[in-house]
């Protein structure tokens, strides 16, 4: 085992329910290790200006059930300039800081990477964000709980939709990826899914809305990712109401609902043993590696990979959506 002495960390980015599990989880750790541990608070944007406590066990008791971050999250442009950077790390001097977890998604990664080419802190990262959207782990911290959320709210507007035979658009969180679209969408029975990895064809969504008119299937929902190629709900809506226009369209945009509330067990699990494992890792010696759950077990995965890539959509899944809705 190597020394480390004192550990900061920080959520970065967007916040997912789960983080509070994920810092109690590091905090844990690293005190039983024999480290002091710091809080670094609203990210990076923290760290330059020094907004840093010194996190005792007892710090995090009854975090582990609570959604948002005890820490706060933030995004810093200060911290993408030399100058801000330079500050951040006169920070983590004063405070004898000598190793960082950063709970982030790959933009917290790829500040972690240019801040350590520069200044040689090593940093472990854990995956927390509700878009599942990073190589090296199956899952993120957040996302599970995310995807319960859109699904239980589909679920009560697909209630709604059948008492009045409406055609629902429902807009899910995913700028870029369409993993809370995908999920939640096919644990409501959705008719059609609409995801920025796949190239939206209106012709074909209005053509799979007719065949289920000519089947006398009424309810019609369809799950759209805020970042799909169709310019938003607004304008499926107006094209479904041009080609259909008896039909009762209505459309819901779910928005920052996703994010909070409290952590499903899996993620509590998920944030437990990313958390734990990061620490442990920063103690074996390993740096600049993103902790994640691959196949069931805990693996390391530099940055460097992280960041380069996207995890890619299961062709499997999209090519099952069309079969289950028939
Ligand atoms: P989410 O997936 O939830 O959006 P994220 O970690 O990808 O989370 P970003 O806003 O992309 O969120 O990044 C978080 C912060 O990381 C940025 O606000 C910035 O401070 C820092 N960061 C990102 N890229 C760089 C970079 N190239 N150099 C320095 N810092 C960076």
């Amino acid at each position: 085992m190597k020394n480390i002495g004192n550990i900061g960390v920080l959520t970065s980015g967007g916040d997912s329910p789960g983080m509070n599990a994920a810092i109690r989880a590091v905090v844990r750790t690293g005190i039983y290790l024999g480290c002091r541990v710091f809080g670094i608070h609203r990210g990076y944007q923290g760290m330059i200006e020094g907004d840093i406590t010194e996190l005792k066990s007892t710090d995090v008791s009854n975090i582990i059930s609570r959604g948002g971050t005890i820490l706060k999250t933030a995004r810093s442009k200060d911290f993408m300039t030399l100058q801000g950077m330079e500050a951040a790390y006169r920070q983590l001097l004063k405070h004898d800081i000598d190793a960082l977890v950063i709970i982030g998604g790959d933009g917290s990664f790829r500040g972690a990477v240019a801040f350590f080419e520069k200044y040689l802190i090593p940093a472990v990262g854990i995956p927390g964000t509700i878009d599942k959207d990073l190589v090296g782990t199956d899952f993120t911290i957040g996302f599970d709980t995310a995807v319960n959320t859109a699904m239980e709210a589909i679920d009560k507007i697909k209630d709604t939709a059948e008492a009045h035979d409406r055609l629902f658009l429902v807009e899910v969180m995913g700028r870029d990826a369409g993993y809370i679209a995908l999920n939640s969408g096919i644990a409501c029975g959705a008719e059609d899914i609409l995801i920025p990895e796949e190239e939206t064809r209106m012709d074909e969504v209005l053509e799979r809305i007719a065949g289920d008119e000519r089947r006398k299937k009424e309810v019609h929902i369809i799950v759209v990712a805020e970042g799909d190629d169709s310019s938003g709900i607004e304008a499926v809506a107006k094209a479904v109401s041009e080609r259909f226009p008896a039909k009762d369209i209505r459309s819901c945009v779910l928005g920052h609902i996703q994010r909070g509330g409290a952590p499903s067990s899996a993620d509590r699990v998920l944030a437990s043993r990313l958390g734990y494992a990061a620490v442990n890792g920063l103690a074996e010696g390993k740096s600049q590696v993103m902790a994640g759950i691959v196949n069931g077990n805990v693996v390391f995965t530099p940055f460097k990979n992280v960041i380069k890539s996207r995890m890619p959509v299961q062709q499997d899944m999209l090519n099952m959506i069309k079969v289950l809705s028939i």
